[in-house]
């Protein structure tokens, strides 16, 4: 089981598709989720407690998670010291990175660094200068030796030109991402009336996947390598060997949160919300937390629901779409269903030539990257 950690609520950016979202006059208007006032901002438990906890999972990974996960360098340090898990993972926005311990960051499997692309599209997003600290924090633990895997995450909305940002984290000259994913800013709860995400959807994002799945094919075939780029390599993988999935993102199933004062919940976006909560780590049993993420959702009968998995649980509790909203949302599912169908025959041909095997397909699940995007 992978276990999102939250070590703080703290972040030191604003992001406007984040925190910068709660500064939205329409963002008052709208009626959240029902969330526990009384959270700790802080990591609020012995770390003790947890490592029993985890002593019951054979194959715990952790997350560290936050706000900013790395504004906690100290609980970082003291987990991957002492935690009784497999693997480490961090997902920070990477201004950070140079506060933890060349020996620690050595020890962390996978880094996702947020980054949306070029410089003026990271820094319209997330406050200028954001794009070259990043770069350059990353530079730094490469030249230092790290050697797990570093995913750029992408968070994609309207400013984004799918296309081109994609090509360019892949190809940067200062330093070219093995591995990418991004996610939607579908949560259009507090600011769809503002935003154009439906002529968006149809102008730009969907024509540039489909641009995307050519080009990423086109890459297998003149390099002979399986770019991991995840919200593709992980729903072809499936197409390839005829799996179906639960919720991609493995939310409830694969994928849980400890909160900071060590309740247990599905999804690190549901940080809160008690009418969802698992279990706490003081007397929780890891083989007996999980939960039924496809139940009673707007998703039975839909006719690819083994290939989406049901996309985003917080959304089908919330539903944060008025139905035209949702009819957008899914048909970005349907078109990247139908960009990799359409492909899988020309994969299944490089396979057949032995230009690329099955094997390149492998990758890690559950690891913080929320497929579907
Ligand atoms: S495409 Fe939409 S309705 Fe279908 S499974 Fe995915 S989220 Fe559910
Ligand atoms: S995709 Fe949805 S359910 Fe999954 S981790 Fe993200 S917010 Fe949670």
């Amino acid at each position: 089981m992978y276990y999102h950690i939250i070590l703080t609520d703290h972040c030191n950016l604003s992001c406007t598709y984040c925190r910068g979202k709660l500064f939205l006059p329409s963002a008052a208007e709208e009626k959240g989720p029902d969330i526990d006032g009384d959270l700790p901002l802080e990591l609020d438990y012995d770390p003790e407690i947890l490592y029993r906890f985890l002593e019951k999972d054979p194959d715990a990974s952790l997350i560290f998670y936050g706000g900013e996960p790395l504004l906690r360098p100290d609980l970082v340090c003291e987990m991957v010291e002492h935690a009784p898990a497999r693997r480490f993972l961090v997902q920070t926005n990477g201004l950070l990175l140079d506060r933890i311990p060349r020996a620690v960051m050595n020890r962390l499997d996978t880094l996702l660094v947020s980054i949306d692309g070029p410089r003026e599209t990271t820094d319209g997003y997330r406050g200028e200068g954001t794009y070259d600290r990043v770069m350059a924090n990353v530079q730094k633990i490469v030249s230092g030796g790290y050697h797990g895997e570093i995913i750029a995450r992408m968070t994609v909305t309207e400013e984004t030109e799918i296309v081109r940002a994609v090509q360019f984290l892949a190809d940067n000259p200062d330093f070219s991402f093995p591995s990418i994913h991004w996610q939607l800013d579908a949560d259009l709860s507090s600011d769809h009336r503002d935003r154009a995400f439906a002529s968006w959807v149809a102008r730009t994002y969907n024509p540039g996947i489909l641009t995307l799945i050519e080009a990423w094919v086109g890459r297998m075939e003149a390099s002979g390598a399986v770019p991991r780029w995840y919200p593709f390599i992980d729903p072809m993988e499936d197409l390839l060997t005829g799996r179906e999935s639960l919720l991609r993102c493995g939310a409830g199933h694969a994928n849980l949160t400890i909160m900071t004062d060590g309740s247990i919940g599905p999804c690190p976006c549901m940080v809160g919300m008690r009418d969802f909560y698992l279990g706490h780590i003081g007397d929780a049993d890891p083989s007996e937390l999980s939960m039924d993420p496809g139940a009673g959702t707007f998703c039975a009968g839909c006719s690819i629901r083994t290939f989406c998995g049901g996309r985003c649980l917080y959304a089908q509790v919330l539903r944060p779409w008025p139905d035209d909203m949702r009819r957008v949302v899914c048909g970005t599912v349907e078109n990247l269903h139908r960009g990799l169908l359409d492909a899988l025959p020309k994969v299944r041909g490089l396979i057949d030539e032995g230009i690329i095997g099955l094997e390149d397909f492998a990758h890690p699940r559950y690891n913080g990257c929320e497929i579907i995007p």
